[in-house]
């Protein structure tokens, strides 16, 4: 089956657009074991780690499989990076997919007018025809993964599922055949539904930040005794907390749902992320707050302050960390992530 990779640091591309098309929508992460040489011709030293990633991928070769990118509008990095993939891959197919920065009814507006301009464009490419039928048949499977992993997520606060298999999972969900990751997700509720608590103390922390995808990170922070039991990153609660109105018109449901799910740094007003944060520290219990910005990413870079302040005043124990994208990295950062699971509490 085709596949039309996403590059998309605010998760706001409309998925169900493309298997109405019977495409698979191929979420593009980085390597972190990738040697950046290329990507440097193209853009600044002071560009994004994680997009810089990205841009050297695509520069070496997509697979075969992959006939096409959209990109939607999400920080400027990955605005520009659009800009390059244009000029220098080879691909068939490729769309900048204009999701709004605001969220008020003109952008609501906005926004279905360009997803109907992306089905117009993907029609004839093609050769198929994207009816609101089948959109609104996609959103209804979308809706069923969304709820599935919404309630597989909480067996990470009861200790049962480790933050790093859940993260695995939501990474498959988001690059195969979503008709494949449902029958995944149906088995694995039934599985954690009759497993045990882990043997081991972990202390519970909530993770937020930039986009993080290598599921390593995530180990390595569990081998020092803390276990991610909410987060609020794009391989996480962004990507299935709300669910799509499966009556009325699909492509503006679309447009309401990418628009009212919780806010992303890139997004105004960017801070009120801090508010659905706090709601998942105090329904989570959570011992302490992670907040993980991947090197130069300047949307978290901007939260940091009014962060640090917002937890502090709510005596809720808070990290920020800029990271290199590397594993080697992570294991750097052990001393630090050491010194904050002895610091906080543990209920
Ligand atoms: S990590 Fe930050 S700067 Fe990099 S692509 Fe994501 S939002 Fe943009």
């Amino acid at each position: 089956m085709t596949k039309i990779a996403i590059v998309d640091s605010g998760v706001d591309t409309p998925e169900e657009i493309l298997m109405a098309a019977d495409i698979i929508p191929f979420r593009f992460f980085g390597d972190p074991s990738l040697n950046i040489t290329k990507a440097n011709e193209h853009v600044p030293p002071n560009h994004c780690i994680w997009a810089r990633n990205l841009l050297e991928r695509a520069l070496n070769g997509l697979d075969a499989d992959i006939k096409g990118l959209i990109t939607t509008h999400g920080c400027d990095c990955t605005n520009r990076e659009f800009d390059i993939w244009l000029e220098c891959v080879d691909l068939d197919f490729m769309y900048f997919l204009n999701a709004p920065l605001k969220r008020d009814k003109a952008a609501i507006k906005f926004f279905v007018d360009d997803m109907k301009e992306l089905i117009q464009q993907l029609e004839t490419k093609f050769n198929v025809k994207i009816t609101k039928e089948k959109i609104t048949e996609a959103i209804k499977l979308t809706n069923k993964i969304r709820n599935l992993l919404k309630e597989i997520s909480e067996y990470r606060s009861k200790m049962v599922l480790k933050g790093s298999e859940f993260h695995e999972i939501v990474k498959k969900v988001q690059q195969e055949d979503k008709k494949q990751t449902l029958a995944m997700l149906e088995n694995k509720l039934e599985e954690l539904k009759n497993k045990e608590t882990f043997p081991e103390k972990m202390k519970r922390i909530l993770l937020t930040g930039s986009v993080i995808d290598d599921s390593e990170f995530i180990k390595n922070l569990e081998t020092l005794g803390l276990q991610v039991v909410m987060d609020d990153i794009c391989i996480g609660t962004r990507y299935f907390w709300d669910s799509i109105e499966e009556n009325g018109d699909p492509i503006k449901a679309l447009s309401k749902y990418h628009l009212k799910k919780p806010i992303y740094s890139t997004k105004i007003p960017s801070l009120q992320r801090f508010d659905n944060l706090k709601h998942f520290t105090e329904k989570y219990e959570v011992d302490g707050v992670l907040n993980v910005a991947q090197k130069f990413c300047e949307p978290i870079l901007y939260d940091h302050p009014h962060m640090s302040k917002a937890f502090k005043a709510l005596e809720i124990p808070y990290l920020f960390v800029e990271i290199e994208y590397s594993r080697e990295s992570f294991k750097q950062l052990a001393t630090r992530f050491e010194a904050f699971a002895e610091m906080i509490g543990g209920k």
